[in-house]
């Protein structure tokens, strides 16, 4: 983890004044928990969104035991059938326990607020609420403790202790114990209530109960609903997996951490349907996979934590869950960027039910294979094949119908946006025009996310350079996103470069003229270096690959 923290204000600013990401509606204030892509962001979250699709569904590298595997897409509607959210359980059950305060107004995550106590000695005694990861809560409620410890002449002898706010205020009467974050005085948290998330609307002109619909929460719902469509469709065999990238959208509580947490996101989901007894080598499979994933793209490893979810936090259905997590900068703690998930039959078993349609899976090619097997010895016998065939068929065909147990990499491209940001964003020093060395500020983007992949310069206005620049432009942009600019001094034109993270800067100079060669500079180790203008395709290439 890098040992000073970036400061989450320089980020958002930088991101405004280079258009990387803006508040939503913002000529009219903004509306909380929604985001807008500027035009350097758009590129950057494409990139993303391409690299996984890429790396996922087109190319997925081998599977376990070094197979081939498959993958296919899919782009479902936002906006489905309310039967598939009571199926899923979001309807009724897609809710986070809330708290609210009655004096300051305030509404909390109850799974995000924790407590500690106040000295023992004081009674009654009092515990003091913060929201977890937030360290100004925290201390704001020790110093309400040492407060409350001196004005009783007690002094604070116990460190207290974090502890769950929910166990605490399991007890309703313990409720009038605890100092809520904001406020200053005990018993002005509710106890947690459920809160849907879901944002609903209506199809149709009439707005009525039936005509209710949902904008959804998740992707993977639209994947599972379109199984058997993906298996009748396509020629796939189990192991598969089924991927989506698309937007979601939570009512959230508390969109907070700039894009971290907000109400309209993206998400990049993989189902991955497999036979129940290889579950857990592809739950491991992808578990792995997807951590490195992130760090190929240039997220160091350390800030990288995968946490095994206890028994206690796994969703009722799943078998195992790993959050994978990230180090931002504006918490003590990691965050989940993806949640990687062994989901069991959960979901297929829950729309078969629902849906009364079969969702189970028949293994075609084994059956053949096994009634292949065991008819051999009756290969003579046209009878008694018939026989054992309908013997067969009766015992054992049933075997091969199952249905097939879920693993789920769920990410979100936002989220990744952030992480990258936050990675990429570096203080270094560099020569300025006279060689002195001053500050600057560069994006270390991996060169597959930068948003620019390559500027061109001419050295000057005059002598061909601009004319030789603008056809060398013209040739990259064919292939990759790149820009033009003559304004200003080069070292200038290099500084706006390196702050939006462009790996390359191609100069046309006088040398250019004479010999067809230009310089290349790298963003990272600042080497120039002269190549033939014909091989700067490939080097761009060689640098995304
Ligand atoms: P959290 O506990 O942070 O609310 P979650 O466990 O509910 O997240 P999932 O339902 O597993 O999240 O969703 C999968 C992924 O979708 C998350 O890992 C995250 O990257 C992304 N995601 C979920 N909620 C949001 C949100 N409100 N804003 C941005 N991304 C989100």
């Amino acid at each position: 983890m890098a040992t000073v923290k970036l400061d989450m204000e320089k980020l958002v600013s930088l991101c405004r004044r280079r258009g990387f990401i803006f508040q939503s509606s913002e000529i009219y204030g903004g509306i909380n928990g929604f985001w807008d892509y500027g035009p350097l962001g758009v590129e950057l979250k494409k990139n993303i969104k391409d690299a996984w699709w890429q790396d996922m569904v087109r190319n997925p590298p081998p599977g376990p035991d070094g197979q081939e595997i498959t993958m296919v897409g899919l782009d479902c509607a936002i906006i489905m059938n309310p039967k598939v959210w009571e199926a899923s359980g979001h309807v009724g059950g897609f809710s986070d326990p809330m708290v609210d305060c009655k004096e300051s107004k305030k509404r909390y995550r109850a799974d995000q607020l924790e407590v500690i106590e106040g000295h023992h000695e004081i009674l009654p005694l009092l515990y003091y609420a913060y929201t977890s990861n937030d360290q100004d809560l925290l201390k704001a409620a020790l110093k309400k403790a040492e407060k409350a410890a001196r004005a009783s002449a007690k002094k604070l002898v116990d460190t207290p202790v974090g502890q769950a706010f929910m166990n605490v205020a399991k007890e309703v009467s313990r409720l009038a114990q605890i100092v809520g974050p904001d406020v200053d005085v005990p018993g002005t948290l509710t106890e947690p209530r459920a809160f849907n998330l879901m944002f609903e609307s209506y199809a149709g002109a009439i707005q009525s109960e039936e005509n209710k619909v949902y904008l959804r929460p998740e992707t993977a719902q639209g994947i599972f609903v379109n199984f058997k469509n993906v298996v009748d469709s396509t020629r796939v065999k189990i192991p598969f997996g089924i991927a989506q990238i698309g937007k979601a959208f939570r009512n959230e509580i508390n969109p907070r951490n700039y894009i971290f947490r907000s109400r309209e996101f993206e998400q990049m989901e993989i189902e991955f349907f497999c036979h129940p007894d290889e579950s857990m080598k592809w739950y491991e499979y992808w578990r792995d996979l997807r951590k490195k994933w992130y760090s190929t793209l240039g997220i160091q490893s350390e800030n990288l934590v995968p946490r095994e979810q206890g028994k206690e936090e796994l969703a009722h259905y799943s078998i195992g869950t790993t959050d994978i997590e990230y180090m931002f900068p504006f918490s003590e703690e990691p965050q989940e960027l993806e949640g990687v998930a062994h989901r069991g039959s959960f979901d297929l078993t829950a729309h078969m039910t629902k849906s009364g349609k079969d969702l189970t899976y028949f293994d075609e090619e084994g059956w053949n294979a096994m009634l292949q097997e065991r008819l051999e010895p009756f290969k003579e016998d046209k009878k008694r094949r018939e026989e054992e065939k309908k013997k067969l068929e009766k015992d054992e065909r049933s075997k091969f119908i199952f249905t097939p147990h879920v693993i789920e990499p769920s990410a979100g491209a936002d989220r990744f946006t952030l992480a990258v940001l936050c990675e990429s964003y570096h203080l270094d020093q560099a020569p300025d025009a006279n060689g002195k060395m001053e500050e600057r500020l560069v994006m270390r983007f991996h060169p597959r996310l930068a948003p620019v992949k390559a500027a061109v310069f001419p050295l000057m206005k005059k002598e061909g350079m601009p004319e030789k620049a603008q056809s060398l432009y013209r040739e990259l942009k064919k292939h990759y996103k790149v820009e033009y600019d003559e304004a200003g001094a080069v070292g200038r034109r290099y500084r706006r470069q390196d702050e939006i993270g462009t790996p390359f800067c191609i100069t046309i100079d006088f040398d250019t003229m004479k010999d067809d060669t230009v310089t290349i500079r790298d963003r990272d180790t600042l080497q120039q270096r002269r190549i033939p203008i014909g091989s700067v395709l490939d080097e761009l290439r060689k640098a995304m690959a």
